[in-house]
């Protein structure tokens, strides 16, 4: 049996802006909106691929710096390829481009999205195939109003939300405390509490500090100080009961290495746009596999396209307890570039259908929040 060959003849980046409902304050920045730098691949036989790379300038990078790395360091490799070939290609990107892990995830979900179509699967099912079809969404209490995040907080929780994870260390330690105490007090121990510092702690103190928590029982306390401190963080790890959460301190497979041997956390939060792609995430799972450290599925600001990448990882992980929070382009966004979009309901994401990735932007859509399109030079 012969397989019909596939050309990729078309890259373009559309660079959007999406702005939020309201301004999240997390830690170490305020976000009032998603900025995605959109990649559209196409095919001589007439398929269209679509990846997405959402930087945070204090994080992983800018969408200014993931257009350019798609554009013009990524494209020459791309057009006339065959998009099969998923591990050459990303073999390539990473040859001849350092860094710049946003603008990889969007190219490897773009090329498994066409791979996907082609072979009739599922990215997840391309990943190992299905483990679970729902996932746990946790929202994110972010807003530096706690009473407009409690008036969010009561409509999700109608929804079905049941997971919450509150951003901290952007005021006060009292603040914090009385928050929490807040939520507890009002839904008990129905709600799934997590906690979030996004590397807002001084190491000199940590440890009291999240001690002071522990008391309100959050599944776990994530990134409490900055992301080079990794012995601080081991020893905060060691110091307390409840489980550590490694976000900004793990971005790829080198420092999950390091990170479980030195332990530096409980869990690992996995993440497409830090990792460069759904199957580098996949590495840093096996290796907290191996080293009997939990994984969560954490994101960026993301529209549905990025959500969608990210919900064929989780489910595509059968250790995966601790649920996701792909709620931005739900909760977060005004608005959304894809039609469908991510499905969400009764608090839980749902795997989209079909074959690739599953989503695709509405035209019209992409066009209104579109501020720079980037086709051929
Ligand atoms: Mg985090």
């Amino acid at each position: 049996m012969t397989v019909a060959e596939h050309r990729i003849d078309g890259f373009r980046v559309h660079v959007v802006h999406v702005p939020a409902k309201t301004t999240h304050s997390h830690g170490s920045g305020d976000v009032s909106g998603i900025n995605a730098a959109i990649l559209e691949l196409s095919t001589d036989t007439g398929l269209t691929g679509w990846g997405e790379a959402s930087p945070w300038p204090v994080f992983t990078g800018t969408v200014e710096g993931s257009a350019a790395a798609l554009h013009t360091y990524l494209r020459p490799h791309v057009l006339g390829a065959d998009p099969v070939q998923v591990t050459r290609l990303m073999h390539v990107a990473d040859s001849v481009l350092v860094g710049h892990f946003e603008a990889k995830a969007a190219l490897e979900c773009a090329l498994l999205d066409l791979a996907g179509q082609i072979a009739g699967l599922s990215i997840a099912e391309m990943s190992g195939g299905i483990s679970r079809t729902e996932i746990g969404l946790s929202f994110s209490v972010a807003n530096p109003d706690f009473d407009a995040d409690l008036e969010d907080v009561a409509r999700l929780w109608e929804d079905g939300v049941r997971l919450f994870k509150l951003k901290t260390g952007f005021k006060d330690h009292e603040f914090d405390l009385m928050r929490l105490e807040r939520l507890r007090a009002l839904y008990d121990d129905e709600m799934g509490l997590r906690i979030d510092y996004n590397q807002g702690l001084a190491a000199y103190d940590a440890i009291r500090t999240v001690r002071d928590l522990e008391a309100f029982r959050p599944d776990f306390v994530e990134q409490p100080v900055k992301r080079h401190e990794r012995a601080a963080l081991a020893a905060i790890t060691q110091a307390v009961d409840v489980p550590v959460m490694a976000d900004e301190s793990v971005f790829g497979v080198v420092e999950a290495v390091e990170g479980a041997h030195m332990r530096i956390a409980d869990i690992f939060s996995l993440k497409i746009m830090k990792s460069g792609g759904i199957r580098r995430c996949l590495e840093v799972a096996a290796v907290a596999r191996a080293a009997g450290i939990g994984v969560y599925c954490g994101c960026m600001f993301e529209t549905s396209i990025a959500h969608a990448a990210g919900t064929h990882l989780a489910a595509a992980l059968p250790e995966l307890t601790l649920g996701c929070e792909f709620y931005m382009s739900t909760y977060f966004a005004s608005a959304d570039i894809t039609d469908p979009r991510l499905p969400v309901s009764d608090g839980k994401v749902r795997l989209p259908q079909g074959a690739g990735l599953g989503v695709r932007p509405d035209p019209d859509a992409l066009a209104r929040h579109r501020i720079e399109f980037l086709d051929r030079q």
